[in-house]
């Protein structure tokens, strides 16, 4: 193996320099918690981001909104020395988002006790993204930013980020590795992930009386569970494939044979290829009864966050840098989606899970271990000095 020479990362000293921070950091994750943030609620994201926006100029961020219509806008933010010929910009990923509804902090308020902080959005994600401006404004208070660090905000990933794909897959394309602040894994960082996908299945039978004209009509049900039957026996554990009927209906009462039935579908995937497969399947279901008709809807969303190997060189960095700040950094796989799935589809090295420690994440008990803000947001300093080199 070549030899790397490289500027010793400071690890103690962004320990130090992240403690002495820590309060500012629960300070920012509270104000963004306070601007509640539901996806599909667009002027509450938007105003949410104008927050973080605001914060990002104050700590000498080069900010440009990309206004979406329908969703959340998205803030692209720039810190650093943008030099000719320097190696390619780090890209943190976050999320402003949640899964929580307007109002839900007047029963889950966000407060302080038992060493967590607690309430709707505070680890999925809004202390990730604290801790992402708290990482860059430590660098560059100690004048160790030297390349470009993008920090891209966004407004749609609880909902698979329809309208902030694009943008995100435009930059990526422009750097050389991307931190997702999403939630550590328990205590570990995320090297893949899986893809996901949506299928809707309806079913068009005949309707008829059930006890005078049985034979006139055509079960749509009947059909349907037969269609539950097929792909749920797509399902392949070892590959890591899974498929999921998870919500279903049809039919109007127990006498009328049912004319219409239909089925929501979830896919994970582990390998890029099984995607292609999974479409080729759902596109080739017919019915059994030929009276009925199917129409089937969907796709993969996002592809696998696979464990390349450009991948594995970030982790093991992070690890090396976490060995220095005295606690031992493991690595995990999950069947959850981010928006690390699309910058490592296109082939950027990604490490995920960089954001905070906690549980609870889309649950009501959902809070931030606050002893481990500190050395994961010193970590994160770390691993933007030393990221893109390894
Ligand atoms: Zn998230």
């Amino acid at each position: 193996m070549k030899a790397v020479t490289e500027v010793p990362v400071p690890m103690r000293a962004l320990l130090a320099g992240a403690r002495r921070k820590e309060r500012a950091l629960v300070d920012l994750t509270r104000r963004l918690v306070a601007a509640e943030s539901p996806s599909m609620d667009k002027a509450a994201v938007d105003a949410c981001l104008a927050l973080a926006a605001a914060h990002a100029r104050a700590i000498g961020g080069r900010v440009k909104v990309h206004r979406q219509h329908g969703f959340g806008n998205v803030a692209e933010v720039r810190f650093g020395p943008r030099r000719k010929g320097a190696a390619k910009p780090v890209l943190l990923l976050g999320h402003l988002d949640t899964v929580w509804p307007l109002g839900t902090l007047k029963t889950m308020p966000c407060r302080m006790s038992e060493g967590r902080l607690w309430g709707p959005g505070t680890l999925d994600m809004k202390a990730g993204v604290a801790m992402g401006f708290t990482a860059i404004e430590m660098l560059a208070e100690a004048g160790l930013l030297e390349r470009e660090v993008v920090l891209l905000l966004t407004g749609d990933e609880e909902i698979g980020s329809p309208a902030s794909r694009p943008v995100i897959e435009e930059l990526a394309a422009g750097c050389g590795a991307a931190f997702v602040l999403e939630p550590a894994q328990g205590l570990a960082y995320k090297t893949a992930r899986k893809g996901t996908g949506d299928w809707r299945v309806e079913v068009k039978g005949v309707a008829a009386h059930a006890g005078v004209d049985f034979e006139k009509g055509a079960n749509a049900l009947r059909e349907l569970a037969r269609v539950v039957e097929t792909v749920s026996r797509w399902t392949n554990l070892e590959r890591g494939v899974t498929v999921s009927v998870g919500w279903a209906g049809g039919g109007t009462r127990s006498n009328v044979i049912p004319a219409e039935a239909w089925a929501e579908v979830d896919v994970r995937i582990a390998r890029k290829g099984d995607g292609p497969r999974m479409e080729r399947k759902f596109a080739g279901l017919k019915p059994v009864n030929k009276r009925c008709r199917l129409t089937v809807t969907g796709g993969i969303n996002r592809p696998p966050m696979e464990r390349t190997r450009g991948t594995v060189r970030l982790f093991e960095a992070a690890r090396d840098l976490a060995a220095e700040l005295g606690f031992a950094l493991e690595e995990a796989a999950t069947g959850g989606a981010s928006d690390g799935n699309f910058t490592s589809a296109m082939g950027v090295p990604t490490l995920d899970g960089m954001g905070a420690v906690g549980e609870g994440a889309h649950a009501r008990h959902e809070s931030v271990v606050l002893e481990h803000l500190a050395p994961r947001t010193a970590l994160l300093a770390g691993m933007l000095i030393r990221g893109a080199k390894a």
